[in-house]
């Protein structure tokens, strides 16, 4: 999965870009949840939102340091690989 950090500025231009409906505003700032992220595989060669996003405040989650496998066995799960 991927997270946005702090310097999200709320502009609401991923939500929408992204393929797995993984991002939604949050309190703060808008979030990602790890659950549905799949860092695009199986849709894009790129990740949209990192794409899309004009800062720039999109990194990796050290959380979920998964591999191409284990993000393509998510994306089976959410139903998006048919
Ligand atoms: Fe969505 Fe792709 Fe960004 Fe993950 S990397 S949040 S799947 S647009
Ligand atoms: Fe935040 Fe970047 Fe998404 Fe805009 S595109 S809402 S700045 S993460």
């Amino acid at each position: 999965s991927l997270k946005i950090n702090e310097l999200c500025i709320n502009c609401d231009v991923c939500e929408p870009a992204c393929p797995n409906e993984a991002i939604t505003q949050g309190e703060a700032i808008y979030v990602i949840d790890p659950a549905r992220c799949t860092r695009c595989v199986g849709h894009f060669d790129e990740p949209q939102c990192v794409e899309v996003c004009p800062v720039e405040c999109i990194d990796p989650d050290p959380a979920y340091p998964e591999t191409h496998e284990q993000l393509l066995a998510k994306l089976v799960a959410l139903g998006g690989a048919g």
